[in-house]
C-alpha cells in the first residue's frame, strides 16, 4: 500500500522543499493546497462561491475549509486511484481540518497509511530565514542566506537575478508567522502525537541533512 505522507511545519521550515524531494524520490503526487488554490485562481474556472472564498488568500487569512476539502480530497482520490502515494504539503492548518482529513482517509481505507513529518523551527528562526532568503526572478529557486550564498547576485542554477520576495518583507512575514507559525501548529502536532503517527525532524539543520533524516524515517516502510 502506498503512503499518505503529511508535512507540517512553520513557514520557512523547508517543508515545501522537502515534500517535493520525497514526492520525486518515490514517484508520489505532491499536493500543496496553496498551489491548488493558486491554480484555481490562474485558470479562471472558479464559480462565484469559490471566487469569494479565494478572496481570503489576498489578506493572508485561511480560505474556508469546504474549498480545501473539495480540492484536496479530489486530488488525493485521483492519485490513489491511479496507484500513486501522496505527499501533502501545507494541507492541514487546524485540528478541525485534521479531523475531516482523518474521516476522509478512514472512509477510503487509507488511515493506516498516514505518516506525519513535522519539520521543527522556532518562530525567530523562521523570521530570520524568510526575511533574508532570496528568490531567483527567472526560475523561482529559493536561495537561503548562508556564508557561501550571501555574496551571490545571480542564481547558481540558471544565472537569473536574485531578489527578495514581496511577501518576505518583514511586516508580512511577521503576520504570516503569527497566523501560520508554531502557535497554530501546536494543537495539530498534539493531535498526531496522540495517534502515534508523528515524526519530528530538526529544521535548523542543513537541507541535505534534513533530507537524509527524512529518508531514514521513511525508508523502513515505504513502497
Ligand atoms: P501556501 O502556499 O501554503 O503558503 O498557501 C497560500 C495560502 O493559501 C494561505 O495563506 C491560505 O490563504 C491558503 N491555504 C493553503 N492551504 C490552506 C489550508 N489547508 N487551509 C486554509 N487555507 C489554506
Amino acid at each position: 500500500m502506498k503512503k499518505i505522507i503529511l508535512f507540517v511545519g512553520p513557514p520557512g521550515s523547508g517543508k515545501g522543499t522537502q515534500s517535493k524531494k520525497v514526492a520525486e524520490r518515490y514517484g508520489y503526487r505532491h499536493i500543496s493546497t496553496g498551489d491548488l488554490l493558486r491554480e484555481l485562481v490562474a485558470n479562471g474556472s472558479a464559480d462565484t462561491e469559490e471566487q469569494e472564498a479565494l478572496e481570503k488568500m489576498k489578506t493572508g487569512a485561511l480560505v474556508p475549509d469546504w474549498l480545501i476539502y473539495r480540492l484536496a480530497f479530489h486530488a488525493i482520490g485521483q492519485a490513489v486511484h491511479s496507484g500513486r502515494g501522496v505527499v501533502l504539503d501545507g494541507a492541514i492548518r487546524s485540528v478541525e481540518q485534521a479531523t475531516q482529513y482523518e474521516a476522509f482517509l478512514a472512509e477510503h481505507n487509507l488511515l493506516s497509511e498516514l505518516q506525519v513529518i513535522h519539520i521543527t523551527l522556532s518562530d525567530e528562526d523562521a523570521l530570520s530565514r524568510l526575511t533574508t532568503r532570496r528568490i531567483c526572478a527567472a526560475c523561482g529557486e529559493l536561495i537561503p542566506w548562508l556564508p557561501d550564498t550571501m555574496q551571490l547576485t545571480h542564481c547558481p542554477k540558471c544565472n537569473g537575478e536574485l531578489r527578495h520576495r514581496a511577501d518576505d518583507a518583514e511586516e508580512v512575514v511577521r503576520s504570516r508567522i503569527a497566523l501560520q507559525g508554531n502557535a497554530m501548529l501546536a494543537p495539530i502536532v498534539e493531535f498526531y502525537q496522540t495517534r502515534g503517527v508523528l515524526n519530528e525532524v530538526d529544521g535548523r539543520q542543513e537541507i541535505g541533512v534534513v533530507e537524509e533524516k527524512i529518508r531514514e524515517l521513511l525508508s523502513s516502510d515505504i513502497k
